[in-house]
């Protein structure tokens, strides 16, 4: 039931997101496109309202349409990274070690925030990153997750970055949540700021992942409905950051996004509902698409 369903809200994209020749491309109405979508998906159907989905069916339904046209990233690599471990918690010693990240030395991981609720950040990106990976997959993408809370804690942020630059990955999206006061809401992107100290140097992935960063902003403003970030960065949802690991050791593109504030209880009461996540999913999914897509 929710495998048919999730499949069925995975392309409740409207046409004109992607562009009419670009929907044409993938199809039109022959695929499994925005058209038909609405009628498929069962009327009794309602979004899972908390994270217990986080390892539910998601992202098992998604398979790639037999047609090519349907599956525009094929041969893409598209490295997911979900922010922080549900499991790092029990294992401060390890994530306060201290690792390079070229400009200078850092925490391994933190545990991440949570809602005032108990909701974790970590829970919140690991579900995101199965919705996303469905999304992706079925546009024909190689999805590869950081981490998938099948390790006792981590990555650490430097070997977060190698996974991606190992898989010579042509986007990398790292997925987190906010924790900041209450009345501060909204989303932002973060880009990689110009580095080169260390075994960190970004100047080759600063522009694409400017490009990269620009698209999955806007994109997930629009699936989301959310307005950008109201006391990050100067209103576009966009800002970068030189003092990140996973940033700065990337040799591929890559972007961090914040998608709200779980300590601010309006942004909770969206990061803690299933169909809003599925709604970032799309928009972030609807960005990485417009990127590789060129
Ligand atoms: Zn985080």
């Amino acid at each position: 039931m929710r495998r048919a369903s999730a499949v069925a809200l995975a392309v409740v994209v409207p046409g004109a997101l992607l562009g009419w020749g670009a929907y044409a491309a993938l199809g039109g109405p022959r695929d499994s496109g925005p058209d038909r979508v609405k009628s498929a998906a069962p009327s009794g159907w309602t979004a899972p309202s908390d994270g217990t989905s986080a390892n539910g069916g998601i992202g098992a339904g998604a398979k790639p349409g037999p047609d090519s046209a349907a599956t525009p990233l094929k041969g893409k690599v598209v490295v997911i990274d979900p922010g922080h471990n549900p499991a790092n918690h029990r294992h401060t010693a390890e994530i306060n070690r201290q690792v390079d990240i070229g400009t200078n030395r850092k925490e391994c991981d933190t545990t991440g925030t949570s809602t005032n609720s108990g909701y974790s950040e970590a829970a919140f990106t690991l579900d995101v990153a199965h919705r996303l990976r469905a999304l992706l997959q079925q546009r024909g993408a190689t999805v590869k997750l950081t981490q998938d809370a099948d390790r006792p804690y981590g990555p650490c942020v430097d070997e977060r970055a190698r996974i991606g630059n190992a898989a010579h990955a042509d986007a990398v999206v790292s997925l987190h949540a906010d924790g900041s006061g209450s009345g501060n809401r909204g989303y932002h992107v973060i880009l990689p700021g110009e580095v080169r100290a260390g075994g960190a140097d970004t100047r080759a992935v600063v522009g694409p992942s400017r490009e990269l960063g620009r698209l999955v902003s806007a994109g997930f403003g629009r699936a989301t409905g959310t307005a950008p970030s109201n006391y990050v960065g100067d209103g576009s949802g966009i800002v970068t950051r030189k003092d990140l690991g996973g940033l700065n050791l990337s040799t591929v593109p890559k972007v961090f996004i914040e998608c709200g504030n779980m300590r601010d209880t309006k942004d909770a009461a969206l990061l803690t509902s299933g169909a809003w996540r599925q709604k970032a999913a799309q928009g972030i999914s609807d960005g990485i698409v417009s990127f590789l897509r060129g």
